[in-house]
């Protein structure tokens, strides 16, 4: 698919790895819609890097584990483009907990409705308009083989693939849908504790940048012929 010209949402992408998809969907020439729950100053410097190549941008604060508040972002990217043509779930969170006896079922759902209910809700909503094109799902090495992080987050990043693969099917063949599942990137999400315990653990003995994770984003949102596929950016630490 050719992107410039496209319409693209973004969810979580004030900063990390949703910042770095942003600005390569931008510099592709696509139309960047900056979702943001938190910081709307940090939403504004993505939505500056997006405008550096000259491309259109709307910023959005919305929880994207919040169906009102979701049904009203994609009316105003209606409202404003008439169209959506990429979505980009990349939303999530970690959880503070490590250990299952620690988990709190506020925790666990908390999780959940980000990482899981949270990128449906956007997919449920975005189909009333978006009749073809192309959906990615950010989820992680976790949610293959269990991570190094809490049963929550395994769980939730290992129901996003499931849902990758079930709405590949139910879409196919005018909306395609995959998700890129990154080993340990260097972000706010992990602190230098994590950081320094996972670099070994990849073949390459260091940690993804978050633009090579947009990468792999822009790979599978230009090809035409993959869907239902779990792209692996993990320094060869899970082959599988
Ligand atoms: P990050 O914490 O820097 O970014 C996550 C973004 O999501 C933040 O901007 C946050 O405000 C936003 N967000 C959180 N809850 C939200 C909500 N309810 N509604 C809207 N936005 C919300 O982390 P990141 O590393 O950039 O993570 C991006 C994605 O990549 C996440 O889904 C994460 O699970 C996944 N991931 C990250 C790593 C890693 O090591 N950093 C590894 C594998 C997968």
């Amino acid at each position: 698919m050719e992107l410039a010209g496209k319409v693209a949402l973004v969810t979580g992408s004030a900063r990390g790895i949703g910042r770095a998809i942003a600005a390569a969907l931008a510099r592709k020439g696509a139309n960047v819609v900056i979702n943001y729950a938190h910081s709307e100053s940090e939403a504004r410097k993505t939505e500056e890097m997006c405008r550096s190549y000259g491309v259109e941008t709307l910023v959005i604060k919305a929880d994207v584990s919040k169906r009102d508040e979701v049904r009203r972002m994609i009316d105003e990217i209606i409202g404003k483009f008439g169209r959506i043509d990429i979505i980009i779930n990349n939303a999530g969170i970690l959880g503070k907990s490590k250990n299952p006896i620690d988990v709190t079922d506020e925790e666990w759902d908390a999780v959940m409705n980000v990482n899981l209910k949270g990128a449906f809700i956007v997919i449920q909503e975005a189909l009333r308009y978006m009749k073809k094109g192309k959906i990615v799902n950010i989820a992680s090495i976790a949610g293959k083989d269990g991570g190094t992080v809490g049963p929550h987050y395994a769980a939730s990043k290992g129901g996003l693939i499931a849902m990758t693969f079930n709405l590949a099917r139910h879409l196919a063949p005018d909306i395609l849908v995959n998700a890129v599942a990154p080993g340990p990137v260097d972000t706010d999400m992990i602190n230098d504790e994590l950081r320094e315990k996972l670099r070994p653990l990849s073949l390459t003995g260091e940690i993804a940048k978050p633009e090579e994770i947009a990468h792999a984003v822009i790979f599978l949102l230009e090809n035409d012929h993959i869907t239902g596929e779990v792209v692996d950016v993990n320094g060869g630490r899970l082959m599988d």
